[in-house]
């Protein structure tokens, strides 16, 4: 349809869930339909096509798609002429080189003319090059994991977030070649209408990650430490002061960013607030 965004998602898997929900709260709502495949928005230009992870760089090339959504680690791998707009900071992994645990490792050498196991010939490829290292790469699609054990190959390459399946494969993580999260992806030849689309569902992502990443406070100060607080506080524009019912007193409300926030509260403390209140950001138009 000429002026319905279709976005490719993940049918089932580790970016599901977490694509589902950013759409949501991007304020796009949609029916699943029976074949479950497709899903047309009602309060949105877009539908929804629902397909495996390695599919979706492809259809974003061809056009089958406009955006799609998918890690990171999926796209190099399919080096489809795509544009990555967007990272989504979900479904965060790194792609690493894990070997048998009780064999020692000091350096990437290690890999000269082993044998290693991986869903990703392409990425591992580059890497091994960049190194300048002469090593076999045994391309299998899934239970990379358990090649070392079963005599396959001396060493695999493989999505790992917590390390909980390398060490009960009895492996070790040695080398992490790739770091990976969610990417929105486009087609390079979006239409103009298709492109205002795209930027509506942009500006609405940005204001999502915006309220996600800073808090809203509200705290009690007298006004002999208003100055002081006021400094701590530098807020959007600046920090609303607002006169308690208690003369002497003033109630203070501004944004902190996530990750200063035990580190402002600590100085807010000491520079004499009081009934420090924090409440999350739905979201936040800058
Ligand atoms: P599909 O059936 O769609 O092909 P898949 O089995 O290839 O799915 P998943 O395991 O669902 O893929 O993983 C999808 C993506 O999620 C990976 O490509 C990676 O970017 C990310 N991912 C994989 N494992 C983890 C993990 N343990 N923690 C966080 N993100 C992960
Ligand atoms: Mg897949």
């Amino acid at each position: 349809m000429k002026n319905t965004l279709r976005i490719a998602i993940q049918k089932s898997g580790r970016l599901s869930e977490q694509s589902l929900k950013l759409i949501n709260e991007c304020g796009i709502q949609f029916n699943h339909g029976k074949s479950r495949l497709k899903a047309v928005s009602y309060n949105f230009p877009a539908e929804f096509l629902f397909l495996r992870d390695d599919d979706i760089p492809g259809y974003v090339e061809d056009g089958v798609a406009d955006l799609g959504i998918v890690g990171e680690n999926e796209m190099a791998e399919k080096a489809k002429d795509v544009l990555l707009i967007k990272r989504l900071g979900f479904s965060k992994c790194r792609l690493s080189l894990a070997i048998q645990r009780d064999v020692e490792y000091t350096e990437p050498s290690f890999f000269r003319n082993k044998n290693i196991a991986t869903s990703y010939p392409r990425i591992l490829n580059q890497f091994l090059e960049d190194k300048k290292i002469a090593a076999q790469i045994h391309e299998i699609s899934g239970s990379v994991e358990i090649a070392p054990s079963i005599g396959l190959a001396d060493a695999v390459c493989d999505i790992v977030s917590s390390g909980s399946t390398l060490l009960s494969n009895g492996l070790k993580e040695v080398e992490t070649i790739f770091r990976s999260e969610a990417v929105l992806l486009a087609n390079h030849r979006a239409s103009e209408e298709k492109k205002d689309l795209i930027d509506q569902l942009v500006f609405r992502i940005n204001s999502v990650q915006a309220g996600k990443g800073n808090k809203y406070i509200l705290l009690n100060a007298p006004e002999d430490a208003t100055e002081a607080i006021v400094e701590l506080l530098p807020g959007m524009r600046s920090p609303t002061i607002v006169p308690l019912a208690m003369s002497g007193w003033n109630s203070i409300h501004s944004v902190v960013q996530e990750d200063q926030f035990w580190d402002v509260i600590e100085k807010l403390r000491e520079a004499g607030a009081e009934g420090i209140l924090v409440v999350p950001i739905e979201k936040m138009i800058l």
